[in-house]
């Protein structure tokens, strides 16, 4: 069954810098929808967008909850990292278990909550944390009920910088110029020789994750000054072997794709210039590919006959899987806030518009093992 890409978005809290140069709310959110204001027409009518999920992180977190109806209205309501994987990163451990491959990316410039929602910064964990804790603790439970099945884990991450694919678990394979993008008959595209290291607890795939954030090339924008101007992407490989009815050994694998993407905005917004400039260059030639395969694989679920464009970058190669093919996909838009990012947050709302669009069609990876 086709089924759409979910789409998710999420506004997080004023900054430092657009509370130093007072900046104004132009997000609001009522219940599925979101609406930006343009902060140069103010009498104009918001515009209007409706998503699968809203998420509104903007204020509300240190509200107590009185019964003197201090409390704001529900759809103000501060949504925190749990409430976000119950809604996103639960259906990704579902599928883990079912055997279907899933993706989850998030989109949005530097600085709009992209990472947060992710990876999480401290106590504040976000998806992929919270999801490897729960797919271990749901193996124990497994185990303790006297499964006989057998499950093992692994993960990988890798980034794409400037085009070159880095091996983030193995980072001698940077001063080769980047691993090789192959292309398997049946499974797709796949990165030549990433490592996968077999995982056996939370606290062991907890320690790859930092490993892993750790050598992750890092370059300063005046945006952010401690943002990646690569995209990243962590894989939990799961599989599980039992042994069915006739006897014979069954092995059902899915893999969970969790993209934290580069920056979106345009180079010249950034106040880059010479290397990292050219670096801008490269990660919106990565980037504005995905936006041509997005819109490719919107305008195929209406009907037309269009090719889609994943050839044209790393990334697109990467994540081919994931928007066209085997692969249940939800994207998180991360949305700043303020009248200062109005033309990028605009431009974010329509990318996540158009990827609403795209359907793709999952099936359950289940094979004898060898
Ligand atoms: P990105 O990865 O898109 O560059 P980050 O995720 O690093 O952006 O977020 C930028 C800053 O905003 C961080 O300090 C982060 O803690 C804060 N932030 C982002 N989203 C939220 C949120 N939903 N709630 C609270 N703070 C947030
Ligand atoms: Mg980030």
């Amino acid at each position: 069954m086709a089924e759409s890409v979910k789409v998710a978005v999420r506004c997080r809290p004023f900054n430092s810098r657009e509370k130093a140069r007072n900046a104004k709310l132009i997000i609001d959110m009522n219940g599925n929808t979101t609406t930006i204001s343009d902060p140069e027409a103010p009498n104009e009518e918001p515009r209007k967008f409706n998503f699968d999920y809203s998420y509104w992180s903007h204020d509300g977190y240190t509200v107590p909850a009185t019964d003197d109806g201090y409390l704001e209205a529900s759809n103000k309501k501060y949504c925190d990292q749990k409430r976000v994987f119950e809604d996103l990163g639960r259906g990704v451990l579902a599928n883990a278990w079912q055997g279907y491959n899933s993706c989850l990316f998030a989109y949005g410039q530097t600085g709009s909550g992209k990472s947060y929602s992710m990876v999480g910064y401290g106590e504040n964990k976000g998806i992929v944390p919270i999801f490897c804790d729960k797919i271990f603790q749901e193996i124990d439970q497994k185990k303790s009920e006297g499964t006989k099945a057998e499950y093992e884990v692994s993960y990988s991450m890798l980034e794409i910088y400037n085009e070159q694919v880095r091996d983030l678990l193995n980072p001698a394979s940077k001063k080769k110029g980047g691993l090789k993008i192959r292309e398997h008959p049946k499974k797709g595209f796949y990165v030549e020789s990433l490592r996968q290291t077999p995982v056996q607890s939370y606290v062991e795939i907890q320690a790859r994750m930092d490993e892993g954030v750790r050598n992750r090339t890092v370059a300063a924008t005046q945006m952010n000054a401690t943002s990646s101007r690569a995209h990243t992407i962590m894989s939990i490989i799961f599989t599980q072997k039992s042994v069915n009815d006739a006897g014979q050994e069954m092995a059902k694998t899915s893999v969970a794709n969790l993209v934290d993407l580069a920056g979106s905005e345009r180079a010249e917004s950034t106040g880059a210039t010479g290397d990292r400039l050219k670096e801008g260059a490269a990660i919106n030639q990565s980037l504005s590919s995905l936006g041509n395969v997005i819109s490719a694989l919107a305008d195929k679920s209406k009907g037309k006959n269009v090719k889609v464009p994943f050839r044209d970058s790393a990334l697109t190669k990467l994540l081919k899987n994931a928007l066209g093919g085997n692969s249940k996909t939800i994207m998180v838009a991360a949305l700043s806030p303020a009248d200062i990012n109005y033309d990028e947050t605009l431009s974010t709302l329509r990318y996540a518009d158009r990827a609403k669009q795209i359907k793709t069609i999952a099936v359950v990876n289940e094979d004898p093992t060898e």
